[in-house]
């Protein structure tokens, strides 16, 4: 055991071997602060010896404090000081120390311990550790994202200056300290805070992207990034970092945007968008139509396009890739593939794909399904043929014009009778090939056609390639484009010369009598309506004369009939002599003659006409070597006073002949009211027919038309009949003119229709060949307004089919110059009624307009049928009409036929049907139902 140390000796000794062996410089100072004891530590620190330290005071080793200072320091026993402070080396060095100082009372005096430690190299590491702090931060300032620090309890420790900047705050250092709550709103420090607990409870990383719509300066993203931080196993805090992301989210939300766009394209594409390489391999495929791809989606991908298509739609194909890849597009290229649902076409638009090098481009080709046009183009061109075949087939000349009149087309019949081939025409215009005169009227024709876009008709007199004069009818069509400009004008050339030598023919036969060169009654008709209007027009006074032989017929019979004619010619020449150059004398009839007397000035000028028409037959007539003296009657009528129809005037004319003849030949009388009993009679019929309706007094009875070659009833005409208790029957010739006068016959008309209607429907009920039945129509009733309705109605009402209705109206009505007619015509054809001209031949313009109405059946007139076996002149007049029927694609019914020979004539001559006395009289309804379809043998 070592003895106790509380001897003073070994104490002290113990003390000094300790301080010299501190590693810190000891100083002890007396009361006038001046160094009594050093130690070693001491003088190796300051560079001094032990000696001259002894000879110093602390003013003397420290920078910072002064004599007068440090003696005015009041001390007391047992006081401590701790400071840091620099001492200056003997070499002048500055130390940093820190000084621990104490105050001792010994034997009453203060002494002063002083233990001071160089702390030279711990401030050394700490300025080093400040310098490696700011170099951190400067490399954090850098930085263009914000990146911190903070201790577990959310202080920052760590901010660069991005984040200050996000914090509005100037300096990094001024986050330092502070929390999330201190800096942004509290929601969002909130859940900073909760996002900070969860990497630090979960260890992991977490990365957020977070939307901050109230940002001061606009809305921005963020993403943050937040990691726990761990050192030496201890728990550090989160460090995290954060960017601003605006910019590519709103790129991210463009480019959604285009996708979606894009997307939305594709889905309401009908096409089928591939992306190929240019050698042809399916890189992708968008369709909502799966069913027009070659191959299903999957199959196709990787796949080429040789492997996929045919042969020849792979080759089209690839030209069109080739192309694209080569110019940038292609387009039109059309190939054919055959789907699952069949055989479709497809049009290609290939494009090439934007790409930064054009080494190996991409190419874009939408697919259209262009089927229904393809067939509608092959349909197209099928028709074109199809039309274009008729064309050049057709007998018809045709020609298509530009609006220069220069030939874009001409079929091979056109070219034919130019004596040219077809494309020798073309450019050429009408008048370089038709001939001058003939040219130049085509030529203006067209012009107008050009101008008014309405489409004409003209006849055409021209000369062919081989001389012949060719009458053509010329119908010129205007052609439209999408914009209804006439960009054409077609003309179709039907000739019509045989028909027009026809018309001719049948005119001069038709108007004049052959046998004395006169006009005939129907010019004689004609012209006295020509006369009525033209007087009325200029309130002209105007005569009729009628002039009848005497004993004619007792000539006739004693000398001949050459005599007769002989007779007749000679006094015709005489009329004609003895009236004025524009009187008009015609032969209406055997012996009888009609002047018509135009322009006359008072009834007294014409007695002088009279006079002179007398005359002529005062001198003898040479007959077989005779004189023979021929008188003649003569009635006269004067417009208006004795009528204002040519009906009325050719009848009080005639009515004035006859009594002229029953007074005594070679006689005149001109017509009175008193001279028939004409009015009387009228009158009486008018009151009875005002009555006829309604006492049921009116019946209809029906004719058979028979087909001439086998005898089959094929239809009937309805014809009126009237029985008045009073009067008895009345012929309807008699009663309807004073219906149609009175206006009766538009309800007569109506009832007669709706019989006619009624009986055609029960005779067609059971679906046998239809049996038209021919209603007659007169003008009034055609010309009545309502007429086209009441008809549809009437069809209705008795369930008839207007396919089983015809209706004969007289070819006068063809005359009407306004339209009207024409009108009414057509409309009664588009509703299915056909329609016949009745006694066919009596009136005088129709042959020029027959081609002009929808007229589908002529029933050539009584009179003309009943000398058809014994006139060679009327024979062939009705093989005229049957011809020019022919040509007009009209129906023949001959009316009025009694005997065997004009059967067979008509027969052999191309008539179809015939009505007749020689098959049947009109029959009442219930006899005529049974002879329906049935066949009529005429007897013999
Ligand atoms: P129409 O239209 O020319 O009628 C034909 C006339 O010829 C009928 O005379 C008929 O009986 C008669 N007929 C038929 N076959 C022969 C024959 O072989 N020989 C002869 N000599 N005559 C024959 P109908 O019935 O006296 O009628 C005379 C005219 O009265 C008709 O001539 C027609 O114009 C008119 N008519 C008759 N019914 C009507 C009607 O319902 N409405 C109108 N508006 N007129 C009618
Ligand atoms: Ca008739
Ligand atoms: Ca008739």
């Amino acid at each position: 055991m070592s003895p106790p140390l509380n001897t003073a000796l070994p104490r002290l000794t113990l003390l000094e071997a300790a301080l010299a062996q501190c590693q810190d410089a000891i100083f002890l100072e007396d009361d006038q602060r001046r160094f009594v004891y050093v130690n070693g530590a001491a003088c190796r620190l300051l560079g001094y010896s032990e000696d001259e330290l002894l000879a110093m005071g602390p003013p003397d080793i420290d920078p910072h404090v002064t004599w007068p200072q440090l003696l005015a320091g009041t001390w007391a026993a047992g006081d401590r000081r701790g400071f840091h402070t620099h001492h200056r080396t003997r070499s002048g060095q500055l130390i940093p120390v820190d000084v621990n100082g104490t105050c001792l009372s010994v034997a009453g005096r203060l002494y002063f311990v002083s233990m001071a430690r160089n702390v030279s190299e711990r401030e050394a590491h700490q300025t080093e550790l400040k310098r490696r702090d700011r170099q951190l931060q400067a490399i954090l300032d850098v930085f263009p994202f914000l990146v911190w620090w903070k201790d577990p309890q959310g202080v920052i420790q760590v901010a660069n200056r991005e984040s200050a900047r996000w914090a509005n705050l100037e300096e990094a250092s001024a986050l330092i300290g502070k929390t999330d709550f201190d800096l942004v709103p509290e929601d969002w420090a909130a859940s900073y805070a909760e996002g900070d607990q969860r990497v630090i409870s979960s260890g992991q990383v977490l990365c957020e992207e977070e939307f901050h719509p109230d940002f001061p300066g606009g809305a921005k993203w963020t993403e943050t990034w937040r990691s726990p931080l761990h050192l030496d196993g201890d728990l550090l805090g989160t460090v995290g970092f954060s960017r601003d992301i605006t910019d590519r989210k709103q790129t991210e939300h463009d480019l959604q945007q285009i996708l979606a766009l894009l997307q939305g394209v594709i889905d309401a594409f009908p096409d089928v968008l591939f992306e190929v390489s240019r050698e042809g391999r399916y890189l992708n495929v968008w369709t909502k139509n799966p069913e027009l791809l070659a191959a299903s989606r999957e199959q196709l991908l990787g796949r080429c396009l040789d492997d996929v298509l045919s042969p020849e739609s792979a080759a089209i194909g690839r030209s069109a890739l080739e192309e694209a890849a080569l110019t940038g597009q292609s387009f039109g290229k059309v190939i054919r593939i055959d789907t699952p649902s069949g055989t479709r076409w497809f049009e290609l638009s290939v494009s090439r794909m934007a790409s930064p090098d054009n080494h190996d481009p991409h190419l874009i080709t939408v697919s259209r399904d262009v089927t229904a046009r393809m067939e509608l183009q092959a349909a197209l061109a099928r028709e074109e043929h199809k039309y274009r075949s008729l064309v050049e087939h057709s007998p018809d000349a045709t020609a298509r014009f530009d609006p220069q009149l220069k030939c874009l087309y001409a079929n091979p019949a056109m070219a034919d009778q130019m004596g040219r081939l077809p494309d020798a025409l073309v450019g050429l215009r009408p008048s370089e090939f038709i001939g001058t005169q003939a040219g130049e009227v085509l030529e203006s024709a067209l012009a107008s056609v050009f101008a008014s876009a309405e489409r004409s008709t003209l006849e055409l007199h021209w000369h062919n390639a081989r001389g012949q004069t060719v009458c053509s009818m010329v119908t010129l069509s205007p052609e439209f484009d999408a914009a209804n400009t006439v960009v054409s004008v077609l003309a179709v050339g039907r000739d019509i010369s045989e028909l027009r030598a026809y018309q001719d023919k049948i005119h001069q036969m038709a108007f004049y009598d052959p046998l004395t060169g006169l006009a005939n009654r129907v010019l004689f008709n004609d012209r006295l309506t020509q006369m009525i209007a033209e007087a009325s027009w200029h309130q002209h006074v105007a005569g009729v004369m009628i002039v009848d032989m005497d004993r004619f017929k007792q000539i006739n019979d004693t000398l001949g009939h050459a005599a007769g004619d002989e007779l007749l010619r000679e006094a015709a020449h005489r009329l004609r002599d003895s009236v004025r150059g524009y009187d008009t004398v015609a032969r209406l009839g055997g012996d009888e003659f009609g002047v018509l007397l135009p322009q006359v000035r008072d009834t007294e000028s014409l007695g002088r006409v009279v006079q002179k028409v007398q005359a002529a037959f005062d001198r003898s007539f040479a007959l077989t070597g005779r004189d023979v003296i021929v008188s003649c009657s003569i009635g006269i009528s004067v417009f208006p006073q004795d009528g204002t129809d040519s009906d009325e005037l050719v009848r009080h004319a005639d009515s004035a002949m006859y009594s002229a003849k029953r007074l005594g030949r070679n006689g005149f009388r001109f017509y009175s009211k008193d001279l028939t009993a004409t009015a009387q009679e009228r009158l009486t019929l008018e009151q009875g027919l005002r009555r006829a309706l309604d006492r049921n007094e009116l019946t209809l009875h029906y004719q058979p038309k028979v087909a001439l070659h086998s005898g089959v009833v094929q239809g009937s005409e309805a014809l009126l009949r009237w029985c008045n208790p009073v009067l008895g029957n009345v012929p309807p010739n008699q009663f309807i003119p004073v219906a149609e006068d009175a206006g009766l016959i538009v309800d007569i008309g109506a009832w007669v229709l709706q019989q006619a209607c009624r009986a055609a429907a029960e005779w067609n009920a059971p679906h046998q060949p239809v049996h038209k039945v021919a209603v007659n129509l007169s003008a009034r009733q055609l010309q009545t307004p309502g007429l086209l309705p009441h008809l549809a109605q009437t069809l209705v009402d008795t369930g008839c089919q207007a396919a089983w209705i015809e209706l004969e109206i007289t070819e006068s009505l063809l005359l009407d110059e306004d339209g009207r007619v024409l009108q009414t015509l057509e409309a009664l054809r588009s509703m299915g009624i056909t329609i016949a001209i009745d006694d066919f031949g009596t009136g005088y313009s129709a042959l020029s307009y027959l081609a002009r109405f929808p007229i589908d059946t002529l029933k050539i007139d009584r009179s003309f049928i009943q000398s058809v076996t014994t006139d060679r002149y009327r024979a062939e007049l009705v093989r005229a009409i049957l011809s020019i029927a022919r040509c007009l694609n009209q129906q023949v019914v001959a009316e009025g036929v009694e005997t065997l020979e004009q059967a067979e004539f008509l027969l052999a001559h191309g008539c179809e049907l015939a009505q007749g006395y020689l098959y049947s009289r009109p029959l009442p309804q219930t006899d005529m139902a049974p002879r329906v379809g049935a066949v009529l043998t005429p007897p013999g």
